[in-house]
C-alpha cells in the first residue's frame, strides 16, 4: 500500500527547484485523509512525474502548479493543474494517443515522444482508475486522476502497451 499524498510530495519536491528556477511555484493542497492505495510504487511515481514534467515543459512564463488530493466515492483524486500553453479542444482528444504530440509551434519547441500521457492512462486504468483533462488554450491544464481506494487490491498490468 502507498500513501499517495507522500509519493506527490516527493515528486513535487524534485521539482521544486526547476520550478523556482523560472520564478514559478508549486502550491500543494494534498487534502485526500484516506491516501493509501494499491499502487505499483514505480510506475504511479512515474506517472505523477510525467504529469509535473509536461506542466513544467509547456509553462507559459511563470509556472503555477496546483496539486490536490481529496477523496470522492471511496476513492482518491489527484489534480495537477498548470497555468501553462493550454491544449485546445482538438488536440484535447489526442494527447492521450501514442506518439501524439501537439503540433509544435515556436514557444512550443521541446522536446519529447509523445508517449507520457499514453503511458499515464494506461496505468491509471490498469489500476482501475480514470484520468480525464480539461484545459483552455492559453490559460492552462488540469488534469484529473480518480483511483479506487478498495476495488483495486492488485493492479492488473496488462502488457499490451505497444
Ligand atoms: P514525452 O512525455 O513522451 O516525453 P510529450 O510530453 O510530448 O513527450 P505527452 O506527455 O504524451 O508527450 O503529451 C502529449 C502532448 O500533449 C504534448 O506534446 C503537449 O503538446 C501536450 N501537453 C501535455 N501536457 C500538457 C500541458 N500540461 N500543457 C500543455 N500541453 C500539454
Ligand atoms: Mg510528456
Amino acid at each position: 500500500k502507498i500513501d499517495v499524498n507522500q509519493l506527490i510530495h516527493n515528486v513535487s519536491t524534485n521539482f521544486k527547484l526547476k520550478i523556482e528556477n523560472k520564478k514559478g511555484k508549486i502550491i500543494e493542497s494534498l487534502e485526500a485523509k484516506s491516501s493509501t492505495v494499491y499502487v505499483d510504487e514505480v510506475h504511479f511515481t512515474n506517472v505523477i512525474f510525467n504529469l509535473f514534467d509536461n506542466a513544467y515543459k509547456y509553462r507559459k512564463g511563470r509556472p503555477i502548479l496546483n496539486v490536490n488530493t481529496w477523496n470522492k466515492n471511496n476513492g482518491v483524486i489527484i489534480s495537477v493543474k498548470d497555468n501553462g500553453l493550454g491544449i485546445s479542444k482538438e488536440n484535447q482528444n489526442r494527447i492521450f494517443e501514442k506518439f501524439y504530440r501537439v503540433p509544435t509551434g515556436n514557444v512550443h519547441d521541446v522536446k519529447g515522444f509523445g508517449l507520457g500521457l499514453a503511458y499515464v492512462k494506461k496505468i491509471v486504468e490498469d489500476h482501475g482508475g480514470t484520468i480525464s483533462v480539461e484545459s483552455e488554450l492559453n490559460v492552462g491544464t488540469k488534469f484529473e486522476i480518480f483511483l479506487p481506494i478498495k476495488s483495486t487490491k492488485e493492479w492488473k498490468k496488462n502488457t499490451n502497451f505497444f
